[in-house]
């Protein structure tokens, strides 16, 4: 009997008992630690069974090494934080804006007290939690009134079907955008419950075609920002003064989707310029709707802005209550729109701004001083560079204007047919590491843009442990 000249795997209770796992019970949990071990002995038992293991694989302490790795591994958050070295800033697939110091204490009080969500402390009445930061964007934007939801989709939504439902959305053929592959306008006008009436062509629309789509089955008119696209050449679009004329002279609202919405001429910081949300509503946008998470530097939310009337209709659809913001949102949004309050240190204060506004020169000087350590990580089969390169904004703003930055080039010593294989080796092992970093690949090299490495100590510390496989 072959069970009887095998080692024996050790019991359940002896296990749980062994000074080795108590460290595991201790931390984990007798549940967590229970369930792995069974779980750990009955993938050996058939290898044992069959005199496949040795005695001191299956001793005490290897066994509970082994399920304290798998206990740890379970444990690791899934929310994870990375490196963003992809060279765009506003990264919608790593969380874009990073917040400011004053929005991270807000939001852990608003986490960690209870708070006037929706209490007016003034009367002891019930309040409105729009009108925690309704004053602030009054006054930054100069709207009449304000609601926040979700998201600019939420934002977008919400707004087309409380001003059209049932009736006609007239837009531009040019402004039939999409977005990261879900947003679309026409999808999201077909929700909303308003009619798409579409007009003009892809690269021109006139005052007149507008004019004559207009009806009695007209609820508004809709002007998208072409965020994350340019056309350019023989272009004509209806500026927002001109249109927004038409729109009162026929009795309808002119909706704004500003997707990023400054608050703020960015042009200023030497940014490329971007419509701003008072500038819009000065053209005479009834409604305005912007991402929080985007050029505002923010918390993800869709801010609603513009005529008091519109705005109270707004509140009223049901909807606006599955949109809602939250507390945490609602603490970090005033923290952040306080900053701006004081234009002359916002970009200082605002990791967005300051980010985005870091001179080459500056980003530069780190990739040149950085690059022994990157060189000596990966040894002689790489060439590592500290090099200039161009980075972007991000989600959607601006994409086709360049911030000219500096990075880390990494290029393999390889015969060119397996240059991509080692540029894909290189990228997984920097994703592996404890704070995974993302990088580009680019003419035949791996860049790590430096624009947003701000905790350089952290970085440095992981790369001994950088392991490319070949
Ligand atoms: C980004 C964007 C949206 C979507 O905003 P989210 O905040 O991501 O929901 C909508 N419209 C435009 C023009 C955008 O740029």
């Amino acid at each position: 009997m072959s069970a009887s000249v095998a080692p024996r795997l050790p019991s359940i209770d002896a296990l749980l008992r062994h000074p080795a796992c108590l460290p595991l019970l201790e931390r984990y949990g007798r549940e967590a630690l229970l369930s792995r071990l069974r779980q750990l002995l009955d993938e050996l038992r058939a290898d044992v069974l069959n005199g496949q293991l040795a005695a001191v694989e299956i001793s005490p302490q290897v066994l509970a090494g082994r399920v304290g790795e798998r206990l740890a591994q379970q444990q690791r958050s899934h929310v994870r934080r990375v490196f963003n070295l992809t060279g765009t800033v506003l990264h919608t697939n790593l969380g874009r804006a990073l917040l400011p110091d004053e929005a991270i204490d807000a939001v852990q009080m608003a986490a960690r007290y209870p708070l006037n969500l929706e209490f007016d402390l003034a009367s002891g009445k019930r309040g409105d939690r729009d009108d925690l930061i309704e004053g602030l964007i009054r006054e930054l934007t100069g709207a009449e009134a304000v609601t926040v939801v979700n998201n600019n989709a939420a934002a977008v939504l919400l707004s087309l079907n409380s001003l059209g439902a049932r009736k006609e959305g007239i837009i531009s053929r040019g402004e039939l955008i999409e977005i990261g592959g879900a947003f679309r306008i026409p999808d999201i006008m077909a929700r909303a419950g308003v009619r798409l009436h579409e007009v003009g062509t892809t690269n021109r629309t006139h005052a007149r075609d507008y004019e004559a789509a207009i009806s009695p089955r007209s609820g508004l008119i809709m002007r998208v920002h072409a965020s994350n696209y340019s056309i350019e050449g023989f272009t004509a679009r209806v500026p927002t003064a001109e249109l927004a004329e038409l729109a009162h002279r026929h009795g309808l609202p002119l909706l704004e989707d500003l997707g990023s919405g400054s608050l703020l001429d960015l042009t200023r910081w030497g940014l490329p310029a971007e419509p701003t949300v008072r500038q819009a509503l000065l053209d005479g946008a009834d409604i305005v709707t912007f991402s929080g998470d985007k050029l505002l530097g923010g918390p993800q939310a869709g801010l609603i802005v513009g005529r008091k009337e519109l705005i109270a209709k707004i509140k009223k659809n049901p909807l606006k209550r599955a949109l809602r913001v939250d507390k945490l949102t609602l603490a970090a949004l005033e923290a952040v729109l306080g900053l701006y309050r004081d234009p002359d240190r916002l970009a200082e204060r605002l990791p967005s701004l300051r980010l985005l506004t870091r001179p080459q020169a500056d980003i530069h000087a780190q990739a040149s001083r950085l690059q022994p350590a990157m060189a000596e990580a990966l040894g002689e089969p790489w060439q590592v560079s500290a090099v200039q390169a161009l980075g972007m904004i991000g989600s959607g703003s601006q994409p086709v204007a360049r911030l000219p930055s500096a990075a880390l080039c990494l290029r393999p010593h390889v015969s060119k047919r397996l240059r991509g294989r080692c540029l894909l080796n290189l990228e997984a092992a920097l994703r592996a590491l404890p704070i995974p970093v993302l990088g580009r690949i680019d003419d035949d090299a791996l860049w790590l843009d430096l624009r947003q490495l701000d905790d350089e100590p952290a970085w440095l510390a992981q790369l001994p442990q950088l392991q490319v496989e070949s």
